[in-house]
């Protein structure tokens, strides 16, 4: 079993906690009066830095929307004041990819910045990753944080990094057999996309040095169809990973592959809440993921609502972590789920059932709202070759998992849209 650092990793849970709550009045401590957005919301809600003495403590504090943080560097721009040091301490400025909107600046000091590769140390190893190997990037290298973090935790881990920015997925293929490379990181989107390229233009994947792949930016390792189609395509085991721009890479799958993700705890804590009450759901219940990040100062995020939804599990893994896990990974966004003739339906959910198809390449999915009734429509892309008689089998599976029917349409080669990065193929439209 490969580690970043074993014996935190490994702690008993209560020292864990300890640890938690040291860190955590540790930098309430730093921003306080240095950092103007907390400074001013704690001193709103009542509580100071001495007012927690407890995990439980945290509790007392407010939550933080994504919502403030967008209005705060509308008024206070260019930066906002989620900035607990002077501008000349800041070394790194990256943005969110604004999937959503108006893209969000989130800056690093050196010390913040060291912190996002502690934490990519650990996503790394915990997919095996150790001095000995070449981990290939099929990123574009811009202002979205992305990979970036990556480069640094590999160098803690002492692999040889292998930026794949400023080509196309040919080249990407090619400049991997060359250099053996061995791990790819990339959006399980675009780890589907450089294999149908592979057989576009008859590149011979098993000249491939790959054992591993692992995966961030969206959902998809998580989903058992796409990791599945993705071990396949590449001859590797793939492992997820999630994490935000604004927050950090906070989760990761480990060797043992136990059907979650770890939690960095000693890095962040986790609450699960109900999203009506805002109060704490029971354990093992799945709600709202709200995070704490301990170790990036120079932009903290304090109980942050991530949109995300997820189930905890503490069982013990066999890799020997002490880590909680997010039992399937990130579940979806609680913003993505619609409701078609009465079933709650997210995304992931369906796109599983799609890629058990090994037919189609590529789909979307369009809900439409008709007189107070959302409609799914599904495009789908089929192989070469493939008979297209599997679109009626794909409806019927549709219909009998997800208790209704959407109507399944089949669309030419290379009608859908690929992705490089974050893939968009859940469009929804209420406006009618
Ligand atoms: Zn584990």
């Amino acid at each position: 079993m490969t580690y970043f650092d074993q014996a935190t990793e490994t702690l008993p849970r209560d020292r864990l906690a300890a640890l938690q709550l040291a860190k955590l009045q540790a930098m309430m401590a730093e921003l306080w009066g240095r950092n103007r957005f907390y400074t001013n919301k704690w001193q709103a809600a009542g509580v100071a830095p001495d007012g927690i003495r407890s995990l439980a403590d945290l509790a007392r504090l407010p939550m933080t929307k994504k919502s403030e943080l967008m209005d705060d560097q509308a008024a206070n721009g260019p930066f906002g004041t989620n900035l607990t040091y002077p501008i000349e301490q800041y070394v790194r400025l990256h943005q969110t990819s604004g999937t959503t909107g108006v893209p969000l600046k989130v800056l690093d000091t050196a010390d913040s910045w060291d912190w996002w590769g502690r934490c990519w140390a650990h996503v790394l190893a915990g997919s095996g990753v150790t001095a000995s190997d070449r981990v290939f990037l099929a990123f574009a290298f811009g202002p979205f944080i992305g990979f970036w973090a990556a480069l640094e935790g590999a160098r803690k881990l002492g692999a040889v990094m292998i930026p794949g920015g400023g080509r196309d997925s040919a080249q990407r293929l090619e400049l991997m057999r060359d250099t053996g490379a061995n791990v790819l990181c990339c959006t399980p989107t675009y780890a589907l996309r450089l294999a149908e390229v592979a057989r576009e233009i008859g590149f011979d994947m098993s000249s491939l040095a790959m054992k591993s792949t692992v995966h961030a930016g969206e959902p998809g390792a998580n989903i058992p169809a796409t990791k599945h189609r993705i071990e396949g395509a590449w001859s590797a085991k793939c492992f997820d990973h999630a994490g935000a721009s604004e927050i950090g890479a906070h989760s990761f799958e480990c060797e043992v592959q136990p059907g979650g993700t770890h939690v960095i705890e000693s890095e962040f804590i986790v609450e699960v809440i109900d999203r009506e009450t805002l109060e704490a759901v029971a354990p093992g219940q799945r709600g709202e993921l709200v995070i704490t990040n301990l170790g990036r100062w120079g932009f903290p995020l304090v109980r942050y609502r991530t949109g995300d939804l997820v189930q905890t599990n503490l069982a013990p893994c066999d890799c020997g972590r002490s880590f909680l896990r997010f039992e399937g990974g990130i579940l979806g966004r609680a913003d993505d789920m619609v409701t078609v003739r009465g079933v709650n339906v997210f995304p992931a959910g369906v796109e599983n059932i799609i890629r058990k198809f090994t037919e189609v390449d590529e789909f979307r999915i369009r809900v439409t709202r008709v007189r107070h009734m959302d409609e799914m429509d599904i495009e789908v892309e089929l192989c070469d070759g493939a008979d297209a008689g599997v679109v009626h089998s794909i409806a019927e599976k549709l219909d009998s998992m997800l208790a209704f029917r959407p109507r399944v349409h089949h669309v030419g080669r290379n009608v859908l849209p690929r992705f490089e990065m974050k893939a968009k193929r859940f469009h929804v439209n209420r406006e009618l």
